[in-house]
């Protein structure tokens, strides 16, 4: 669009009034607000003294099965994971679930809630092949101008119980994965060793990171935890080894978690909490104060699985302040930081952040302060992209 525009009266994080110079999509400058003249001719924006929060970072969904803009799905599956699991499997062909389609009707929400970057999971499985991953590789090319997206080759039926998958996954990575995913080693796949070494080993030869549902709960959780470490610190992959839910850690008495927390940490292995209701918790204050670094996602929205979510990560971040307890002002902050830096981390996104130097990627709301942007979850007033507005008032500009 510009090469380079004022955005003045705005507030980074809270902080009192700045301008910020916008420069070939990177904040260029931050200055106290009106303390200098802007060079004649430089177009200026007035951010009427809104906040602005960093692309808000949506680091855990699956993008290829949300129900969003279908009809309602009446839900009567049981609540075992395998029901579950063996439901969406045949729901994906009755319902005519398009993974193309549908990662457009979720990305476009998203996006106009202020999420910037997105790690989904796509389902790989012997009964519909690729198809999830053509789908949503199809999708992040239409809107790559607009939000970034990283794709999870995810087992979800399973990978050494289906013979065929592993070589699924490969293909995967071979043809727009970026991430090899894992689930549950031993409650699914019922061989934690075979099925660590084989996504470890994956990942290795892709030299791409991994992420692993882990749904297990207490000493078989740990188990694949402790044995998630050991791959972790072998491979020497500090900082590209994800958790996901890791239900055990909230079924620790302090001492075996303190152990479990420091491992983790030692190993540089994040966590996703997405602060669900239905499950055990993992205490994410301590085990931020160990040293993990903790990240946040949607996950299903609108799924076979469950009717929920909205893919709006202010929404998130007080869902995950709600099971935490959290009610003061540093602790809603740090849910919001799951949702903002934690995911950046994770993703290991370059750029990121409202410092000078950094991708003009961020959005705009009328709150007081991050807390209160939580609580209050207000319309998002701008979203910008690379210093470029792809959202306005809740709504995404025609593409
Ligand atoms: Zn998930």
């Amino acid at each position: 669009m510009r090469e380079e525009f004022v955005l003045i009266n705005v507030r980074p994080n809270g902080e009192a009034a700045k301008d910020m110079v916008i420069r070939d999509g990177r904040i260029a400058e931050i200055v106290a607000h009106g303390s200098r003249p802007h060079a004649e001719g430089t177009p200026i924006v007035d951010g009427e003294g809104l906040l602005v929060l960093p692309g808000l970072v949506d680091a855990h969904t699956h993008l290829d099965k949300t129900l969003l803009g279908m009809p309602w799905y009446r839900n009567d599956v049981g609540t075992e994971l395998t029901d579950l699991i063996e439901n969406e499997r045949a729901m994906k062909r009755v319902l005519g679930i398009d993974p193309a389609r549908q990662s457009a009707t979720q990305i476009e929400l998203s996006v106009a809630n202020g999420t910037s970057h997105i790690r989904t999971h796509v389902d790989i499985d012997t009964q519909y092949g690729l198809a999830g991953l053509e789908g949503v590789v199809a999708s992040r090319e239409r809107y790559r101008d607009i939000v970034d997206i990283e794709i999870v080759a995810f087992p979800q039926s399973g990978m050494l119980i289906r013979p065929g998958t592993e070589a699924l996954m490969d293909r995967a990575m071979r043809e727009g994965a970026d991430v090899v995913g894992g689930l549950d080693p031993s409650g699914v796949d019922r061989d934690p060793k075979g099925h660590l070494d084989t996504i470890f080993a994956m990942a290795e030869r892709h030299g791409k990171p991994v992420d692993i549902h882990l749904h297990e709960p207490d000493a078989l959780g740990v188990f694949a935890i402790e044995l998630i470490v050991e791959r972790t610190k072998a491979l020497a992959m500090a900082d590209r080894v994800t958790v996901s839910h890791g239900f055990c850690l909230g079924m620790l008495a302090d001492k075996p978690l303190a152990r479990l927390g420091g491992m983790m940490a030692e190993a540089g292995v994040h966590l996703m909490a997405k602060g669900g209701a239905a499950s055990a918790r993992p205490p994410v204050l301590d085990l931020m104060e160990m040293g993990i670094n903790i990240c946040s996602g949607s996950d299903g929205v609108r799924d076979t699985w469950q009717p929920f979510g909205n893919a709006d990560m202010l929404d998130r971040a007080a869902i995950v302040s709600q099971r935490n307890d959290f009610i003061n002002d540093v602790h809603i902050e740090l849910a919001l930081r799951m949702c903002t830096y934690g995911g950046a981390r994770t993703m290991a996104l370059e750029g990121y952040g409202l410092e000078p130097g950094c991708d003009a990627t961020f959005v705009l709301v009328r709150a007081e302060t991050p807390a209160d942007a939580v609580a209050s979850r207000p319309v998002r007033r701008a979203v910008y992209r690379k210093g470029i507005a792809v959202a306005k008032d809740g709504a995404l500009f025609a593409a």
